[in-house]
């Protein structure tokens, strides 16, 4: 791993602080956080980062991206979570998006990652199905193939945001007589198909964004297959492989800390702010302490993605770090919650409807922090649970 040095990095965060104060529009900046932007947002933020050159972040310049370096990419998330510009799709950018760069045909990188530099279009991700979730390769949704189509029936869930989305990535059996894993194909699909039924599925966080997706005599033409038939289970390892250093979520991480920092010194009762508490100072350094552990653990985790580097060590420290990372959404979250008083405890979306007007300075730092602590509770379960992430782990340092 390289880190480059301060200075280089200075100018990088400058140059982004600097294209964010002249090109985010005021009615996309959201004053604090929102879980996600609406999908015409989504698309117009894209569409500027593109006039811009800036359309792929994440990607290498040989993919139509920046071929920005881990920490510029870092820094990029930071200073857009600062600045409250939408946070991308990250079904398109990092997992569908890298997975057609790789594995694609001409035509699906033209139309497909081409279409989401250019801000065309919104992704979902088919893989969980009913009774299969961890068990990934179990799953039963089948296409069969007539001519130059696929026949899909089957049934998606937890599909998050596929009301919202223009098309899915989706994982189907293509040949139940082989060994579970290759038996499975990836598949393009149109969401506006005929023989697709979205329904949502309502959180404990008061919000819809995830949903079953049901999949009736859907047809899907085989110039939408990703790779050959039988390669999904392989484009699915390359997939949830880059997932790792994204699932950390450091920006996010970053933003509990400075929405502490904030509360610790603008709230507290009577005439003392809430930094004077011992143990709201002692907590307080715990979590400074333990996101800059984490933010070094990302860019040693990205740097592994970034080279390809596919060794037992560097998918280890992968699921360490989702371990780690969303534990420490949730326990950072919820202290935001318990610091705020009763304002804290007021549970609502910020991404549904109007939010109730809270006395400053908590409309600004903790609005909506209820309803995202209740949202982090998936954290430790969505992009492979705990429980199998220490599992991996545990199995592959036996490799070392
Ligand atoms: C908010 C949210 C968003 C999601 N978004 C999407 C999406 O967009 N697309 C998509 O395809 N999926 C999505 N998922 C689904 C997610 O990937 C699955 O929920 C996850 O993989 C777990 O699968 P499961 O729910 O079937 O639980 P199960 O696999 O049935 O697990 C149940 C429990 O058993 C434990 N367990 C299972 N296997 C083992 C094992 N081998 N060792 C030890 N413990 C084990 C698990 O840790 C868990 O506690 C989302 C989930 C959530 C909560």
């Amino acid at each position: 791993m390289h880190f480059q040095v301060a200075d280089q990095i200075d100018a990088f965060r400058a140059e982004v602080r600097d294209f964010l104060r002249k090109n985010l529009p005021a009615d996309l900046a959201m004053r604090f956080q929102k879980m996600r932007a609406a999908p015409a947002d989504l698309l117009r933020w894209q569409r500027i980062l593109n006039a811009n050159g800036w359309g792929g972040p994440y990607w290498p310049k040989a993919h139509g991206g920046t071929g920005w370096t881990v920490q510029e990419r870092l820094v990029f998330d930071e200073e857009c979570s600062i600045a409250g510009a939408p946070s991308p799709d990250i079904f398109a950018h990092k997992l569908i998006g890298p997975a057609l760069n790789h594995f694609g045909t001409p035509e699906q990188k033209a139309r497909h990652a081409g279409g989401i530099i250019r801000g065309d279009s919104l992704w979902c991700q088919g893989f969980s199905e009913p009774g299969s979730g961890s068990d990934l390769a179990s799953l039963r949704t089948a296409a069969v193939l007539q001519d130059d189509h696929y026949v899909v029936n089957g049934q998606k869930i937890w599909t998050s945001y596929a009301h919202q989305s223009d098309w899915i990535f989706m994982l189907v059996r293509t040949d139940p007589t082989v060994k579970k894993q290759a038996g499975i194909t990836m598949l393009l699909a149109d969401m506006k198909s005929p023989g697709i039924t979205v329904r949502p599925i309502l959180s404990i966080d008061g919000r819809h964004h995830l949903n079953e997706v049901f999949i009736e005599d859907l047809r899907i033409p085989v110039s939408n297959r990703v790779g050959e038939e039988g390669d999904g289970w392989k484009i699915t390892k390359f997939l949830l492989n880059n997932e790792h250093a994204s699932a950390a979520e450091l920006h996010v991480l970053q933003g509990y800390l400075r929405r502490l920092k904030q509360l610790a010194t603008e709230w507290g009762t009577g005439t003392e702010p809430l930094i004077a508490r011992p143990n709201f100072a002692l907590q307080l350094a715990r979590f400074e302490a333990e996101v800059n552990a984490i933010a070094m653990m990302v860019s040693r985790v990205a740097a592994m993605e970034q080279a390809g580097n596919l060794s037992p060590e560097a998918h280890a420290l992968g699921c360490m770090l989702k371990v780690r990372a969303t534990e420490l959404q949730q326990s950072m979250s919820l202290f935001l919650v318990e610091s705020s008083g009763d304002c804290g405890a007021i549970a609502y979306p910020t991404d549904h409807g109007t939010p109730p007007k809270l006395a400053y300075p908590f409309q600004e730092v903790v609005g909506g922090i209820a309803s995202e602590a209740f949202f982090r509770r998936a954290s430790t379960i969505y992009g492979g649970s705990s429980e199998v992430q220490r599992g991996i782990a545990s199995s592959l340092l036996f490799q070392f």
